[in-house]
C-alpha cells in the first residue's frame, strides 16, 4: 500500500504530549485560507513511499524514546485506505510500546468518521476542523479556536483529555521546534498569531533570508 508523505520526523516534542514520531502526509485540496502549510497541498508520485516503508522508519527509533505518533499533514483523510493501513500498523507497535495515535484533520469528526471509519476506529484521538484564519488562535496543539482536540479512548482521554477543553486565552505558549536541513528550515507544531513573522525577522537580523515561506503563495 502506497501512502503519499512529505516528511516523517523523531524527535517531535511540539505536537502532542510527551516524544513521538511526526508523519505529514502530502496533499490537500481544502486549501484553507492562511494556511501555514502550502507546501504540502499537492500530490503526486514523488512522495510515494510504501506503508512498510514507514513503518520500518518508525522501528528504527528507540522504543523508549517514543511515546507517541503524530500524523498530520497535508490531509491525512485524503488518502482514506493508505492511513488506514499505516494505523493497523501502528496500532500493533500501541500494543507492543504503549504509544498513542494522534491525528489532525482538517475535517469535522464526523466527516472525519465517515469518510476514513477504519483510521477512525483505530485512533486515541483527533483534532478536528480546518484552520480559520479568523480565529487564529486555539488550544493547545490548535492553530484557530474553532478546533477540536477529541480524546477517542481511554489512553487518548489519559494522554489529552487534560487539554480538550482549554480554551485560546488559556494562554498556552506555542510549543515550537526547528528542523533545520541544507537549505530548508522545517517549523514544527501549531504557531500562534505573528510567530512565523517574528521568526523570519529575528533570522533576518542575523543574516538569514528566506527565498520562500511555506505560508504565502
Ligand atoms: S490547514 Fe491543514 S487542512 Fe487546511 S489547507 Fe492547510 S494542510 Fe490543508
Amino acid at each position: 500500500m502506497i501512502i503519499d508523505v512529505a516528511r516523517l520526523h523523531h524527535p517531535v516534542t511540539a505536537l502532542g504530549p510527551g516524544t513521538r514520531l511526526g508523519i505529514w502526509t502530502q496533499g490537500c485540496t481544502l486549501a484553507c485560507p492562511g494556511c501555514l502549510s502550502r507546501d504540502t497541498w499537492e500530490s503526486g508520485p514523488e512522495y510515494a513511499v510504501d506503508v512498510r516503508t514507514v513503518l520500518d522508519w518508525c522501528d528504527a527509533r528507540p522504543p523508549a524514546e517514543v511515546d507517541g505518533v503524530s500524523i498530520s499533514g497535508g490531509e491525512p483523510s485524503q488518502q482514506p485506505h493508505a492511513l488506514a493501513e499505516l494505523l493497523k500498523g501502528l496500532a500493533e507497535r500501541r500494543e507492543r510500546h504503549g504509544w498513542d495515535l494522534l491525528c489532525w484533520t482538517g475535517l469535522e469528526e464526523e466527516l472525519f468518521a465517515n469518510r476514513c471509519p477504519d483510521a477512525y476506529a483505530l485512533l486515541d484521538g483527533l483534532v478536528t476542523g480546518p484552520y480559520v484564519a479568523a480565529r487564529a488562535g486555539g488550544g493547545r496543539w490548535r492553530g484557530s479556536a474553532n478546533q477540536r482536540l477529541v480524546p477517542l479512548t481511554g489512553l487518548g482521554q489519559e494522554r489529552y483529555g487534560q487539554w480538550a477543553e482549554d480554551e485560546p486565552q488559556d494562554g498556552h505558549p506555542a510549543e515550537l521546534q526547528f528542523q533545520v536541513e541544507t537549505d530548508r528550515m522545517f517549523l514544527i507544531g501549531v504557531p500562534r498569531p505573528g510567530d512565523p513573522a517574528r521568526v523570519q525577522r529575528a533570522l533576518a537580523a542575523q543574516g538569514i533570508t528566506m527565498d520562500g515561506v511555506t505560508w504565502r503563495p
